[in-house]
């Protein structure tokens, strides 16, 4: 831009004179003001102006502050407690993480305070035969960021427009602020043989027992409509032992629990 504007300045020099004007200087004024505003309208736009993606099949159009759409309910204030901070599309997250970060066997990191209840979890694993592997913890939002900016790429390498590549990749991968492993509370888990079948071992197991530890299944298959997300089976939320007992023994989700379900 800084060029540019240098560039505009000294064509503008040309009606210096005798009949000095300052035709050229306003002009290119107005230009860089339509290209800065048109420049911030469109982040904006791929950033914020998206709603709800990820639960809308593939060609249909779903878009959260549209009529009829689901919109977050009124009067729902965040907890103080950390633990039950609500992270999802309608609740982005105000600010960057700025905790302590304790790194995991595999290069993985979580928020320090989960770590004991986390390692105790997956110690009782193996000593029940199993091996689990943390595959995602905390990410940051400028890893959200690039995620999300190189699904775009990948479905405009297939010959999409960036508007319906946008569409699509949001249905894979949230905005940056709007995912929860931007808190660092929550993991991904699969199996050290990456093998399916060892990795719903681990599942089953975690869908028994994770409430023991402070765990919850965050994205149930069938709650969809309710955490905007599809169903994530390794996608595994720390929300302390009190809320994860009534969580899982109930069967809500975490927007049910702290009365945050998105209305109609
Ligand atoms: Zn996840």
């Amino acid at each position: 831009m800084a060029n540019k504007e240098k560039g505009f300045i000294k064509n503008g020099d040309r009606f210096r004179g005798e009949h000095r004007t300052y035709r050229g200087e306003i002009l290119a004024a107005l230009i860089i003001i339509v290209i800065v505003i048109a420049i911030a309208f469109r982040v904006n736009q791929i950033f914020y102006g998206f709603d709800n993606p990820q639960i809308t099949p593939a060609g249909t159009s779903n878009a959260g502050k549209d009529e009829g759409a689901a919109k977050p309910p009124a009067g729902f204030r965040q907890s103080p407690d950390w633990k039950l901070m609500l992270v999802n599309h309608d609740h982005p997250l105000e600010k960057d993480f700025d905790g302590e970060l304790t790194e995991l066997r595999y290069g993985q990191s979580v928020d320090s305070r989960i770590y004991p209840d986390l390692q105790e979890m997956f110690d009782e694993m193996r000593e029940n035969g199993l091996s689990p592997r943390v595959v995602q913890g905390y990410r940051s939002y400028s890893e959200q960021e690039n995620r999300l900016r190189s699904k775009i790429s990948e479905y405009m390498s297939y010959g999409k427009s960036k508007e319906e590549a946008e569409r699509l990749a949001l249905q894979w991968e949230a905005a940056p602020g709007t995912s929860e492993h931007e808190l660092g509370i929550c993991v991904d888990i699969s199996s050290e043989t990456g093998e399916n079948a060892s990795a719903n071992e681990v599942w089953n197991w975690m869908d028994e027992n994770c409430w023991k530890y402070g765990f919850i299944k965050r994205y149930p298959n069938n709650k969809s409509q309710i955490t905007g997300v599809r169903g994530e089976p390794w996608h595994y939320r720390y929300v302390g032992a009190e809320a994860a007992e009534e969580i899982m023994k109930k069967g809500i989700t975490l927007e049910e629990y702290l009365g945050a379900v998105p209305v109609k």
